[in-house]
């Protein structure tokens, strides 16, 4: 009897180990995009070498995917910053500050260290710290969000937030393919802060 329950484990995608998923999620199997079904490493072994042959590292040979399709309270990644406002890029040059935010090399100009950033809705909240670059992330259930950011030196801010659901597939694939979709369920948060 135990021996079966292992199994149907394994067959599961690892029980308890497997991807999380949320009431309202569905999952599904597809066919694997990184080999469309072949089971076969099909990636040359440089640009223009010879195949590498050998198992898919997408799915390991098994040719198909485990996809999770979103429900609405699938918890979407926000990226956020804090910022200094008389450091940070001017109001009209709210595309500088931006770019900063969605680009993760980029230093965040006027980044507060250790800002506390509180997410409020039905009830529930949820807290951050921003690291030293003033950067965060944190996972959010879909929906609209009281916020209120403090930092020491700083006036508090309260503002909103709307946390958009998440719309592309969540492929559980071994070797993950980075795509643009992935990057558009990504909400943005930027605050800057008043020096009291
Ligand atoms: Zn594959």
């Amino acid at each position: 009897m135990r021996h079966q329950l292992l199994i149907l484990c394994l067959l599961l995608g690892g029980c308890s180990m497997g991807p999380k998923t949320f009431t309202g999620d569905k999952v599904e199997s597809r066919t694997c995009r990184w080999c469309n079904g072949s089971g076969q490493n099909t990636e040359p072994e440089g640009e223009g070498g010879p195949v590498r042959g050998g198992a898919c590292p997408g799915c390991g040979g098994s040719k198909t995917v485990q996809v999770i399709v979103p429900g609405p309270k699938h918890p979407a990644l926000v990226k956020g910053t804090v910022r200094d406002i008389a450091k940070a890029p001017a109001a009209d040059d709210g595309l500088t500050a931006m770019m900063e935010a969605r680009e993760p090399m980029k230093p965040i100009t006027g980044g507060i260290s250790g800002a506390k950033a509180s997410f409020q809705k039905d009830g529930s909240t949820q807290e951050i710290s921003s690291a030293s670059s003033g950067r965060f992330k944190i996972l959010l259930e879909p929906g609209h969000y009281q916020v209120h950011v403090t930092a020491d030196g700083f006036a508090d801010l309260d503002t909103e937030l709307d946390v958009a659901p998440r719309k592309e597939p969540i492929w559980q694939e071994r070797a993950h393919l980075k795509t643009e979709a992935a990057e558009a369920d990504t909400s943005y948060f930027d605050a800057a802060l008043k020096a009291r």
